[in-house]
C-alpha cells in the first residue's frame, strides 16, 4: 500500500474491515465466510439450502472504497481512513469518522486506536488551541463522559446552530492528555453497569478534537463508535427497555444514513433533526469543507452472516459513484 492509493477526492470514504475468528468462534468451529479478493471487494459466502435440502454457498459481492482483510493492522486502517481527514480541520473544516458494525466486530478497537494514533498536531504557527470532548448518546439522551455522565440538553438556536449545553471541553496540550481523557471517559462509560460491553454497545460514543483560534472554532474532528446494530431490529424482545433501545438505535442509524447521503449528493437539505446523533453532528454535515469516512467492521463467522450482510448493505449505500 502506498500513499498514492489513498482516496483523496471523495468527501465520503467508506471502508470495511474484517477480523480473524476469535477464540469463542474457533471453539465452536465456526467457519470464516468472508473473503477479500481485492483491495476494494468483500465477498460473503452465505450457507443456503435448496428445497431438496442440498446445501450450497451463495456468494455476495460488495464494493467499497477500501476493504481491509483480517491481517490488516490498526495503523493501516488509520492511514487509509482518518489520517487523510486530519488536514481538513487545520483548513477550517469538519472531519467525521464513524465505526459501524455488530457488537464484537471491532468498532471500539478501531476507534480507540485511531485516537491513539492521532498525532500531536503541529498547531504552533496558527496559534491554535486544542480541546477535546467525549460524550455518549444513549436512548436519545446525551451524557458527558468527561463530567461523571452528566445528562446534557441539546438546544438549537435561531440560526439553527446546535449546542450541547454544558458539554465539557478540556484543553489538551499533548497526546498524553488525550489518552488520559479517553481512559477517563471510557471508565465513566462502563461504570455501574452489570454488563459493561452490553451497555456500551447500546450507545453511540462521540469523541471530538476541536481546534480553536482566539476562542473561535477553527476545525473539528469527530470520531464516533456507533451502537451495535444486531439487536437494533429486535423490537420483539420481552424486555421493554431492550425494545426501546433497539427502536432508538434503528432510528438514529436511519437518520445517519439519510444525512450522509445528503452530504454525498451535495443536497442542500440535510435531515439532521431526525435523531439526537445527527442533530449534535449537524455542523459536521452541513459545512462547506466537510469530510467523512466510515469504517464498517464485520465479524467473519458463519454464525454472524446475517448481521454481516446487514452491515454491508447499510454501508454499501454510502459509496459515491
Ligand atoms: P465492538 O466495539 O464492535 O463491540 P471490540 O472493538 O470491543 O468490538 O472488539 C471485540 C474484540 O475483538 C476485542 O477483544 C478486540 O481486541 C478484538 N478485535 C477486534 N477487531 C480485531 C482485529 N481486526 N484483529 C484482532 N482482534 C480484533
Ligand atoms: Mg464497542
Amino acid at each position: 500500500l502506498t500513499t498514492a492509493d489513498l482516496i483523496e477526492d471523495h468527501r465520503i470514504c467508506v471502508c470495511v474491515r474484517t477480523r480473524p475468528l476469535n477464540k469463542k468462534e474457533l471453539t465452536v468451529k465456526d467457519l470464516d465466510v468472508i473473503t477479500i479478493p481485492s483491495k476494494d471487494v468483500v465477498m460473503v459466502h452465505e450457507p443456503k439450502q435448496k428445497v431438496d435440502l442440498t446445501r450450497y454457498l451463495e456468494n455476495q459481492t460488495f464494493r467499497f472504497d477500501y476493504a481491509f482483510d483480517d491481517t490488516s493492522t490498526n495503523e493501516m486502517v488509520y492511514r487509509f481512513t482518518a489520517r487523510p481527514l486530519v488536514e481538513t480541520i487545520f483548513e477550517r473544516g469538519m472531519a467525521t469518522c464513524f465505526a459501524y458494525g455488530q457488537t464484537g466486530s471491532g468498532k471500539t478497537h478501531v476507534t480507540r486506536d485511531v485516537f491513539l494514533m492521532l498525532k500531536k498536531p503541529n498547531y504552533k504557527k496558527l496559534d491554535l488551541q486544542v480541546y477535546a470532548t467525549f460524550f455518549e448518546i444513549y436512548s436519545g439522551k446525551v451524557f458527558d463522559l468527561l463530567n461523571r455522565k452528566a445528562k446534557l440538553r441539546v438546544l438549537e438556536d435561531g440560526k439553527q446552530q446546535v449546542q450541547v449545553v454544558g458539554l465539557q471541553e478540556r484543553e489538551v496540550k499533548c497526546t498524553e492528555d488525550v489518552l488520559k481523557l479517553i481512559e477517563m471517559g471510557n471508565s465513566c462509560r462502563t461504570s455501574g453497569q452489570t454488563s459493561a460491553n452490553a451497555h456500551s454497545s447500546r450507545s453511540h460514543a462521540v469523541f471530538q478534537i476541536i481546534l480553536r483560534r482566539r476562542g473561535k472554532m477553527h476545525g473539528k474532528f469527530s470520531l464516533i463508535d456507533l451502537a451495535g446494530n444486531e439487536r437494533g431490529a429486535d423490537t420483539s424482545s420481552a424486555d421493554r427497555q431492550t425494545r426501546l433501545e433497539g427502536a432508538e438505535i434503528n432510528k438514529s442509524l436511519l437518520a445517519l444514513k439519510e444525512c450522509i447521503r445528503a452530504l454525498g449528493r451535495n443536497k442542500p437539505h440535510t435531515p439532521f433533526r431526525a435523531s439526537k446523533l445527527t442533530q449534535v453532528l449537524r455542523d459536521s454535515f452541513i459545512g462547506e469543507n466537510s469530510r467523512t469516512c466510515m469504517i464498517a467492521t464485520i465479524s467473519p463467522g458463519m454464525a454472524s452472516c446475517e448481521n454481516t450482510l446487514n452491515t454491508l448493505r447499510y454501508a454499501n449505500r454510502y459509496v459515491c459513484e
